[in-house]
């Protein structure tokens, strides 16, 4: 892959023929925006990837597609290259599993009905969780809906904001430590699909699913080795060995699983603009990682 010229910062930006060697590519293949739960918008998101001195940048939102176009214009005009995405949410034995999926049909109505199933039944959860929370703090479902703005994917950083914005808490990140943690008694789930049909349901349209975070036990529980090896036999393409969520040892030990079962490694920020400390790069995928995961594009 070749560098674009108008990309990256000072030197970045000398002509492919007067660069004194290669510079790195550098590659992030998972962010959010205020589709789901970052707090700026599809464009400004590519705006920031551009800051970073990214070269190439996926937008994934949770569970929706709507940013997708508007942030493929945005780095286009920055000669980024673009890799559309989303976030799957899933579950497989009552646990939450998040798959990456790249270059997903918006015209397929498998892939679209997936996402709106998951969508919708997230609006009811968030207003139970609204409901117990508000028996115990001042918080209203009105109150939540403000801070849920424009987003296509209502979540739990949504009624964080809220509950931040009335000065309750100082950040989302303590709000998620005492009130919406996973084993917390006001926390509810949402429906989300299995994961194996969730994988069988993105490649059999084309998309290419990377299991996220999949050590990121600090969240909740996560899923033991033979369940990533049932995945990987359905269709898994890749592990997000790569992520601040998981340990030294827990990358090592992913990227050991990766090989032996021969799925790509990739590693990303999950970037949340100000709603999470990720910044922009702190992980990356390499260009032999990218080409693996296009080279399985259906
Ligand atoms: P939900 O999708 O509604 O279950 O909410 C989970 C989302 O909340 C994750 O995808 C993260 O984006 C976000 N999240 C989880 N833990 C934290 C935290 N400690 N601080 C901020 N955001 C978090
Ligand atoms: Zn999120
Ligand atoms: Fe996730
Ligand atoms: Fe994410």
């Amino acid at each position: 892959m070749t560098i674009p010229a108008t990309c990256g910062s000072g030197a970045r930006n000398l002509p492919a023929t007067s660069r004194p060697y290669a510079w790195p590519v550098r590659i992030d293949l998972h962010t959010h925006s205020t589709v789901s739960d970052g707090t700026e918008s599809p464009a400004d998101v590519m705006r920031s990837a551009h800051a970073a001195g990214l070269d190439v940048v996926a937008l994934t939102d949770h569970d929706s597609m709507a940013g997708l176009e508007d942030a493929a214009d945005m780095a286009a005009a920055h000669g980024m290259s673009f890799v559309p995405g989303i976030e799957v949410s899933c579950r497989h034995n009552g646990v939450s599993i998040h798959l990456l999926a790249y270059w997903p049909d918006p015209s397929h109505s498998d892939i679209v009905s997936m996402l709106a199933a998951t969508r919708e039944a997230r609006v009811e959860r968030a207003r139970e969780i609204v409901r117990r929370v508000g028996a115990d703090y001042p918080l209203t479902w009105d109150r939540v809906l403000e801070f849920a703005g424009s987003a296509d994917t209502v979540g739990r950083p949504h009624i964080a904001d809220a509950m931040v914005a009335a000065g309750l808490f100082p950040s989302r990140d303590e709000v998620f430590a005492e009130v919406l943690a996973g084993n917390s008694a006001y926390y509810v789930p949402h429906y989300a699909p299995e994961v194996m049909d969730a994988i069988r349901t993105l490649r059999a349209t084309g998309a290419v699913p990377v299991f996220a975070h999949p050590g990121a036990d600090g969240r909740g529980r996560v899923v033991p080795t033979d369940v990533i090896e049932e995945m990987a036999r359905v269709g898994l393409v890749g592990l997000e060995v790569d992520h601040r969520d998981h340990s030294g040892s827990q990358r090592l030990r992913l990227a050991e699983i990766a090989d032996r079962l021969g799925l790509v490694h990739t590693g990303s920020s999950d970037y949340h603009g100000t709603g999470k400390l990720n910044e922009l790069g702190e992980n990356t995928t390499s260009e032999e990682a990218l080409a693996s995961l296009k080279a399985a594009r259906g």
